[in-house]
């Protein structure tokens, strides 16, 4: 057995719609190579003592075996930390899964260089655009934002289901000139003609906080609520660029 007969995870459960369509059966991986300030997923950023690592054969039979609750388009969602991380796993995960008929999603910060395959095994993709500011990007969150507009982009233009989130954050991506910046990308997006193309807004919590003190990590923010005018800026040009917008 290999690493990439293994998959780390640091939590799993079902949900509904929220992390793809239809009901879902969902895997959180463990590691992440960004660091935003605010994440609600401290314990899995790295391999904790909540890591446990489950060999690939045994996520197949467990979906297969949840098939009958997959109602309404669902399957299995891959969510994290960051998914690509583990990309070699992840990717004979989701060949296993399709092989099986089974409805694929992935939910990724898009910051790491993709492979094509992986974009031709997931049937639907969430992807964070968290802001439109290359220096921001960069020095906050440890990423680049040129990789992330190419896998946005790469996505689109295969035309597959694509939703873009937009975490909305105070100090860090709100007010007219950012909301320009995400408007100017998100229409690159649509003039790919991607007809499942949509677009969240999800506004800053502070759910994760508590766990920062557990693990003995610091918690940075303290600008991050919006409010309703913020969260309207956003809207107005998402609205204006007849980008459609959903809440999930
Ligand atoms: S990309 Fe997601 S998992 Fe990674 S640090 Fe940011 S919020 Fe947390």
């Amino acid at each position: 057995m290999s690493d990439c007969d293994y998959i780390r995870i640091f939590q799993k459960g079902f949900n509904y719609s929220q992390d793809g369509p239809g009901n879902r059966l969902v895997y959180h991986l463990s590691g992440c190579n960004l660091k935003c300030p605010w994440c609600s997923n401290p314990e899995g950023l790295k391999d904790t003592d909540a890591t446990v690592k489950i060999n690939i054969n045994d996520i197949v039979k467990e979906a297969i075996s949840a098939k009958m609750i997959f109602i309404d388009g669902g399957g299995v969602t891959l969510t994290g930390g960051e998914v690509t991380c583990q990309k070699d796993a992840v990717l004979i995960l989701l060949k296993k899964l399709k092989e099986n008929g089974i409805h694929t999603c992935i939910e990724t910060n898009a910051s790491l260089p993709f492979c094509e395959e992986i974009f031709e095994a997931v049937d639907y993709m969430i992807a964070d655009f968290k802001s439109p500011d290359e220096e921001k990007v960069k020095s906050i969150l440890g990423g680049d934002i040129n990789t992330i507009r190419n896998n946005l982009l790469y996505r689109a233009e295969t035309g597959k289901p694509l939703l873009v989130r937009i975490p909305l954050i105070r100090f860090f991506n709100c007010g007219k000139e950012n909301a320009s910046g995400f408007g100017d990308f998100f229409n690159i997006l649509k003039a790919t003609g991607n007809t499942e193309l949509y677009f969240e807004i999800l506004t800053y919590h502070e759910y994760g906080k508590d766990k920062y003190e557990k693990l003995g990590m610091d918690y940075s923010v303290s600008d991050g609520f919006v409010t309703q005018e913020d969260v309207n800026i956003l809207l107005n040009i998402l609205k204006e660029n007849n980008l459609k917008v959903i809440n999930t």
